[in-house]
């Protein structure tokens, strides 16, 4: 007999579930930290350690149905690897549920997006990702929030918890009026406003939130492939998830490369998984 190892609680049959989580072991374009292929193996392992009942939220994961489907065969070529995440989003999509992407490397996040019709879009990094190509590549993990512009209006796009960028990357987003907040700015008008003002500029209730585990201080998540120092904090990552999901369509956490700290950082990862259900089910 053997087990497939599936994210904790994630026991429900696809037709059954209203949340669908995936792997997607692809970190090609990796500049700095390769390791993020190794991420969705470590937030299974890492999913056990919690309880299935979120007092935050009164709710038990036992029964809210949802699946894990393994993770995606990519390819050692980004196009063809974004080109499958893009379809196995799109059928998630299609039946009504909820894609949860475990990456893998940023640059997953734009055919998750493409899946979509009409989407407002908040990425949490300490990048702006926002450079028109990166090592020859324009499908680098440092150009997604750039493709996603191009994908979406600007006014459907807002960042949070931005420390870093190329001065190109500031010129592009001043010039085109992208919103982003700063962490600096998370930390002055406090996370409660900031996720006030993004809902509003967004306008819209179907939400696409793409978590890139560097926007968190790597003194809570080392094991990033790029970290940048005076980060959010865990918690206001959390307040974020909670107060977004009730209109997320679709989530993923990205860029978390597990070999780079103890283990804290794919826990940490697992366990915003897991309050995105909940906080989701709660606010249906
Ligand atoms: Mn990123
Ligand atoms: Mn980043």
């Amino acid at each position: 007999m053997f087990i497939r190892p599936v994210f904790a609680d994630a026991d429900a049959g696809y037709n059954d579930s209203e949340f669908v989580i995936f792997g997607a072991p692809f970190d090609g374009t990796s500049c700095f930290r390769p390791g993020a292929r190794l991420a969705p193996a470590a937030m299974r392992a890492a999913s056990y350690n919690f309880e299935t009942y979120s007092s935050e939220h009164d709710v038990d994961l036992c029964e809210v149905p949802f699946c894990d489907l393994g993770d995606i065969e990519v390819s050692t070529n980004v196009d063809e690897t974004l080109a499958l995440v893009r379809l196995a989003v799109e059928k998630i999509v299609r039946d009504n549920k909820v894609p949860i992407m475990m990456g893998g490397e940023h640059a997953l996040t734009y055919p998750c997006i493409q899946a979509f019709d009409d989407v407002g879009v908040m990425v949490l990094d300490a990048h702006l990702d926002q450079r028109d190509e990166y090592g020859g590549s324009k499908q680098s993990h440092a150009c997604v929030s750039r493709r996603i512009l191009e994908e979406c209006r600007v006014e459907n796009y807002v960042s949070i918890g931005v420390r870093s960028g190329a001065k190109e990357e500031y010129d592009f987003a001043r010039q085109n009026r992208v919103r982003f907040y700063t962490s600096e700015q998370v930390q002055s008008k406090g996370i409660d406003m900031v996720v006030q003002e993004a809902l509003d500029y967004l306008g819209t209730d179907r939400i696409y939130l793409s978590i890139d585990i560097d926007v968190i201080d790597p003194a809570y998540a080392p094991a990033a492939g790029t970290p940048e120092p005076f980060g959010m904090s865990p918690s206001d990552v959390r307040f974020v998830i909670k107060n977004i999901a009730s209109r997320a369509v679709g989530f993923d956490m990205v860029e978390i490369a597990p070999n780079y700290d103890h283990g804290q950082t794919a826990l940490l990862g697992a366990k915003l998984i897991r309050e995105f259900i909940a906080a989701k089910k709660r606010g249906e």
